[in-house]
């Protein structure tokens, strides 16, 4: 499943039926601005208007989630592909919290340490700052694992890839499925989808 891919595939069927975005939000009795976010990838049609929007489209739900026409011959097919990416992301996705989960507690265990032997010991206060350094630590940990669990998609071409922790991957701005990194393939700076798994 793709944001971007469907809101250009909504954006498209749209445009083939001669409609305008004011036209098809008011078959569908909302605004506008929500066609416009799906259109540009910045939302998805909630599940209560998947259907609705797919009658006036004159497309399947399917369709929808993959962001691409299907023929009918590949169409079992494809479903079955859709429902096993939306069930391995959700596991993967579980995944990486937990593993985030361990690692803050993996720093917050050190840096209670450090506090209690300062306090103990009668250490200089500003010894304090010692507990930055598993934080610090613990940052790049979680940032490590965000950017090595699982595979990146480019949207432009398709390319999967694992990206590498740089300057251009930590300062990239991101959606919570997907970041703007570079493509090693076709070096363009887009949108990559982040798959978990
Ligand atoms: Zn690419």
């Amino acid at each position: 499943m793709n944001q971007i891919k469907t809101g250009k595939f909504i954006a498209q069927i749209r445009k083939e039926k001669g409609m305008t975005q004011r036209q098809l939000a008011d078959e569908l009795l909302i605004s506008d601005k929500t066609v416009s976010k799906w259109e540009t990838g910045k939302g998805m049609p909630e599940v209560s208007l998947m259907m609705p929007l797919c009658e006036v489209l004159g497309i399947n739900v399917n369709e929808l989630l993959t962001g691409e026409r299907i023929p009918d011959e590949s169409y079992k097919e494809k479903a079955e592909e859709t429902m096993m990416d939306l069930m391995r992301n959700k596991k993967g996705r579980g995944k990486l919290i937990a593993l985030t989960v361990l690692i803050m507690l993996l720093v917050i265990a050190p840096m209670l340490i450090i506090a209690a032997l300062i306090r103990w010991y009668d250490l200089p206060d500003n010894l304090i700052h010692v507990t930055l350094i598993p934080l610090f630590i613990g940052i790049i940990a979680i940032i490590f694992v965000d950017c090595s669990v699982g595979y990146y998609q480019c949207e432009e071409c398709n390319e999967k890839f694992v990206p590498k922790l740089s300057a251009n991957y930590l300062f990239a701005n991101h959606k919570p499925d997907s970041r703007k990194i570079r493509c090693p393939k076709c070096g363009k700076n887009c949108w990559c989808k982040h798959n978990l798994y």
